[in-house]
């Protein structure tokens, strides 16, 4: 895959985290909120849980620093 925005060539890997949280993508200025949190808003959808850690696969490109994912939000 090469990069939407430069041009160069991306690497597959995974975003992840230590899986106390599910990632969750929520737009600047936007709050979440109680019922957000419990409606689950802004948790991508298609991250999975992996040996205790939540994944996303994902392509970086090493010469603009970008990153570039498949992602699937929770709306409310
Ligand atoms: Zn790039």
């Amino acid at each position: 895959m090469n990069c939407p925005f430069c041009g160069g060539e991306m690497r597959k890997g995974t975003l992840s985290t230590d899986g106390r949280t599910l990632l969750r993508w929520n737009g600047d200025g936007e709050s979440r909120g109680l019922l957000g949190v419990i409606s689950g808003k802004g948790i991508i959808k298609n991250a999975r849980m992996v040996n205790n850690r939540c994944e996303l696969v994902s392509y970086i490109c090493n010469r603009c620093g970008k990153l570039v994912a498949d992602v699937r939000v929770e709306q409310m």
